[in-house]
């Protein structure tokens, strides 16, 4: 009876010794740093997700030479994996959404900018309008496991880390673990939540003052997604210009949001639409949140933050020089 009662204490001092294991890893892919934390102790589980971006990477990339949307790009045409088609299809599906303030057919205009190069520069007028007219999400014909595009170029920078996310979670409940966090740039994937049982704490960064935090937001089971012009820009003439191209102008998103953050558990659609919101500005984002109904979001200007109702408990301010507002 003795032995029973410690085989039994010991059985459980392995099961919460087990629970409170994390497993922490960093690795580069898809141009940012990714941190892994995963409370657990499958050692395995890490390098499992490592090689899983990188061949996601190696099909989405627009910069390496013999990846699927690269390939799509140089011939117009490819025969697509299932990753790939995927990732097309939640992109068609969020730009007919948006209206097209979200299209991966911008390529040709982030790169007469330099964005995919870093020469940047300030295009001409005449050169936006003429790069403008190419981009056109319904130009991109997806068909069985073909994609097709003519006189156009597709970059999937503002979805493939939000995909990569959903992969990422598959692995994880494949693996039976019940507690990570994944940080890829300004994404963040929640799985569970904390050991304890309580929410996670997600940093949103202040888009100003770079290393400050603008807020906190407490969170499990979903992605956080920031887009901020903060991200990626360059100064010219006294001038600043960052990477989030409006699609109606040709030039970088310039409505008075400096960052959007959404918060959902379709881990794709947070990234794209982090993007979207950006792009849209305040008033066309709140009339999206309200007919979609699926999406928490933090929207930043110069002088205010707007949290949907959902988050009214959640969110913490920690820079008093912003008003706070709710979005009912
Ligand atoms: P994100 O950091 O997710 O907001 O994505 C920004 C990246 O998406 C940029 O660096 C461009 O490669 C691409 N991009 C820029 N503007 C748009 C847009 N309006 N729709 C879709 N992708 C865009
Ligand atoms: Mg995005």
């Amino acid at each position: 009876m003795r032995f029973r009662s410690l085989v039994c204490i010991l059985i459980i001092f392995v099961i919460l010794s087990g629970c409170s294991v994390s497993n922490n890893g960093t690795f580069y892919a898809m141009n940012t740093y990714i941190d892994v934390t995963v409370h657990s102790n499958n050692n395995n589980v890490i390098k499992q997700i490592e090689s899983e971006v990188k061949r996601l990477e190696s099909l989405f990339s627009v910069t390496k030479k013999n990846s699927e949307i690269a390939l799509l790009n140089e011939n117009g045409t490819v025969k697509m994996s299932k990753d790939t088609k995927n990732i097309l299809k939640r992109a068609m599906e969020i730009s007919k959404l948006t209206n097209g303030a979200f299209d991966i057919t911008v390529y040709p205009v982030v790169s007469l900018w330099g964005f995919t190069t870093n020469s940047y520069r300030v295009p001409s007028d005449e050169e936006i309008k003429a790069t403008l007219s190419l981009v056109d999400y319904n130009k991109l014909i997806i068909k069985d496991s073909e994609a097709k595009i003519q006189n156009g170029k597709c970059d999937l920078g503002a979805i493939a880390k939000g995909y990569a996310g959903s992969k990422i979670r598959e692995i994880l409940v494949s693996n039976n673990i019940d507690s990570a966090v994944i940080s890829l740039g300004g994404n963040v994937v929640l799985h569970g939540t904390k050991p304890d049982g309580t929410e996670w704490n997600v940093g949103i960064q202040h888009p100003i003052t770079a290393d400050d935090l603008i807020g906190t937001v407490k969170a499990s089971n979903v992605s956080v997604v920031t887009s901020g012009g903060y991200q990626r820009y360059f100064d010219s003439e006294g001038k600043r210009y960052h990477h989030i191209i409006d699609t109606r102008t040709g030039y970088p998103a310039d409505n008075g949001i400096i960052s959007a953050t959404v918060i959902t558990t379709d881990d794709t659609a947070a990234d794209a639409l982090a993007t979207s919101l950006y792009v849209l500005g305040k008033e066309e984002a709140e009339k999206l949140w309200k007919e979609q109904q699926n999406f928490e979001m933090i929207l930043v200007t110069d002088t205010d933050i707007f949290i949907t109702k959902g988050l009214e408990n959640k969110f913490r301010l920690n820079d008093n020089n912003f008003k706070l507002n709710i979005i009912t």
